[in-house]
């Protein structure tokens, strides 16, 4: 049964799930995940009417969520079949978050920025998902204490691939980061074979700073 919160802006969530198969979002355990999620909880009150837009929106403290096609190409590079353990990298609103936890095993996502996260765990929790564990500090590091991932997911453009977190890959494991300077990057996927690193460049794409240790330093 649905819930009231999940009720809400069912139309227009309908409606996000058509344009995004229109651009070519075709997983369907992807687009089930969209239609799990309201990204109107996400938004802050007073863009709240645009929160089924397929574009970018601000979500306070300078950061933006991100534009929900570039969410649904993302995931379904990931390919997740539902038992991997994931890591993502800037939770920001925790909407790409709750995506991924509808789609994963269990989810772990860190976050630099104290009130974005504490406005995210309450969100997540008003979901109704429970298999996501929030950190708060430096994601360049990773976070080793769960370490090895079947996927890690950037959500925020690195000069460099932060080593830390390619060595916490699971063998086969994934790991989708943008990659180039502050305003453009690259999005890049990783895949861990034994003692290499298979690279394959999946798209232009724009995202916010990486900032810390082993992302932009200043
Ligand atoms: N996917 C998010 C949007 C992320 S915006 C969503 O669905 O809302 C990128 C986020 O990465 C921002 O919240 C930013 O604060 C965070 N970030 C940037 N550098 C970081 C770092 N080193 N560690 C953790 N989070 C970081």
């Amino acid at each position: 049964m649905e819930s009231p919160i999940g009720r809400q802006f069912g139309g227009a969530r309908r409606r996000l799930i058509e344009e995004l198969q229109a651009k070519g979002v075709n997983d369907l355990a992807v687009l089930r995940a969209f239609d799990l999620t309201p990204r109107h909880l996400f938004v802050p009150t007073g863009v709240q009417h645009r929160a089924y837009d397929d574009s970018a929106l601000p979500i306070g403290n300078a950061q933006t969520i991100s534009q929900p096609s570039v969410h649904g190409r993302y995931l379904a590079a990931l390919a997740l079949t539902g038992t991997e353990k994931v890591l993502e990298i800037g939770t920001g609103s925790g909407y790409q978050t709750t995506l991924l936890a509808h789609l994963a095993a269990q989810v772990f996502s860190v976050e630099r920025i104290a009130p974005l996260l504490d406005r995210a765990r309450e969100v997540i929790r008003d979901c109704g998902v429970s298999n996501v564990s929030l950190l708060l500090g430096d994601g360049t590091y990773g976070w080793k204490a769960f370490a090895p991932y079947d996927a890690i997911l950037v959500s925020a453009g690195s000069p460099d691939v932060p080593q830390p977190l390619l060595d916490q890959l699971a063998e086969g494991g994934r790991l989708l980061v943008p990659v180039g300077g502050r305003e453009e990057q690259s999005l890049l996927c990783i895949v861990k074979r034994g003692d290499t690193f298979e690279q394959t460049e999946l798209a232009p794409v724009r995202f916010v700073p990486l900032l810390g240790d082993h992302g932009w330093t200043q």
